[in-house]
């Protein structure tokens, strides 16, 4: 691969949100080997002309769903696996055309999509996966018809599944090791109930304290954390006593649970993309759960408050499920900035993200050694976020030092 010059760069640095002047950034075998001040040799190299626009990391979505391209979990997890996957590549080519060069999926994408996107042949972001997510039987991802009561272990078998069903200390000990041995990054759990209309009320608590625990422990034991689709206080404050590591959703979370998030270093995956087009289901809604839904997305406003208050970072995710809705991805932006400072919205995609991918020595800033996944915008979204929910706005998108969109002339 030959290396590229990017010259006459305004540099955003993700942590101070301070905007530098560059001479040129070098980037060669994927990654950024020079940031310089001065002009530096050209030969045998390809130059762009960036034109002083603004120089940032590739952003970064720690809730997706790859395989989600139906409204229903259940109809999803009955889809043909070829079916699932193709869809999957376009949903994929979708965010990184976003800007979204990595994506931790939470439920779903198996290691076979790693090896094709790390290949090339998906042209999409790079993934961090939890293979299945794990489910007790009649959990919030226990998709099976009331009536059916066959064995949920074919759900591990369907790619359109997200469920991994396991009870009892034993057998959530082996379903993390089964996830691991297939190539999960980390272990996600499902820790309470739903918002969806024929689900598991949003009030049932999931496995038992001794399950979360033996999670807990599996997963550390693989060097990795546990994930937790976590809505009510309850269900929130058990799970970072148990040593959870992140949050997903936090709807209802309390001042005072949120203070113990921050004490034990949890971060946060709020997800108001999914909140904001929940309309979009409505029709299959009663007027009290679309009453239900409203209310939930007004806590998750103020969720986001409280975990602000409290200094609990925060990291960006969108949950969206339906073909027609993955475009909302980077609206997810917007929605944030209603309520948080630009700059806390900027970090949540970027260093707040790779924090809970364990990756900052690579990705979520500009400097040299990084992984080169950058973009190039207009505008200086630490001042103003909403620049990128407009992919428009986006000039250029590199992932691993090469270009996949170029609109500047
Ligand atoms: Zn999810």
């Amino acid at each position: 691969m030959t290396a590229l010059v990017l010259k006459n760069v305004g540099v955003l640095d993700t942590e101070s949100c301070e905007v530098t002047r560059y001479d040129n950034v070098v980037l060669e075998g994927g990654k950024i080997v020079e940031i310089n001040t001065a002009p530096t040799s050209e030969d045998g190299k390809d130059v762009i002309d960036c034109g002083g626009l603004t120089l940032m990391p590739g952003l970064i979505d720690c809730h997706v769903h790859i395989n989600m391209s139906s409204w229903s979990t259940p109809q999803n997890a009955a889809l043909h696996n070829s079916l699932v996957a193709a869809r999957a590549t376009r949903i994929l080519n979708g965010m990184l055309m976003r800007g979204f060069t990595t994506v931790r999926d939470t439920g779903g994408a198996d290691k076979g999509y790693v090896i094709a996107t790390d290949e090339g042949t998906i042209v999409g972001p790079d993934l961090v996966i939890c293979g299945k997510m794990l489910c007790q039987t009649g959990g919030h991802q226990d998709v099976r018809a009331k009536w059916d009561n066959q064995d949920p272990e074919y759900l591990r078998f369907q790619l359109g599944s997200k469920s991994h069903m396991c009870d009892g200390v034993p057998e959530v000990r082996k379903a993390v090791r089964q996830e691991i041995r297939a190539g999960a990054d980390y272990i996600k759990i499902i820790a309470n109930g739903g918002l969806a209309p024929t689900g598991v009320p949003i009030n049932h608590l999931a496995f038992s304290e001794e399950e979360i625990a033996a999670i807990v422990e599996e997963a550390a034991i693989a060097d990795t954390y546990v994930a937790a689709h976590a809505y009510t206080d309850k269900s929130i404050e058990r799970c970072v006593r148990l040593g959870v590591r992140t949050i997903e959703h936090c709807v209802f979370v309390s001042e005072e649970t949120a203070q113990m998030m921050k004490e034990k270093g949890c971060i946060a995956v709020p997800t108001m993309a999914t909140f904001e087009t929940l309309e979009g289901k409505s029709s299959s809604m009663t007027p009290e759960q679309q009453e239900r839904a409203r209310q939930a997305r007004e806590s998750a406003y103020n969720a986001m408050v409280i975990l602000k208050e409290a200094g609990v970072p925060m990291a960006f995710g969108t949950d969206l499920t339906h073909i027609s809705l993955h475009h909302h991805q980077s609206d997810e932006f917007t929605y944030r900035s209603r309520v948080l400072p630009a700059k806390d919205v900027l970090q949540s995609a970027t260093i707040n993200a790779a924090k809970v991918l364990r990756k900052e020595n690579e990705l979520g800033n500009v400097f040299v050694g990084a992984k080169a996944n950058l973009l190039l915008v207009e505008g200086n979204p630490a001042e103003d976020v909403t620049l990128l929910s407009k992919p428009d706005n986006m000039k250029l998108i590199i992932k691993s030092g090469e270009i996949v969109k170029n609109t500047l002339n």
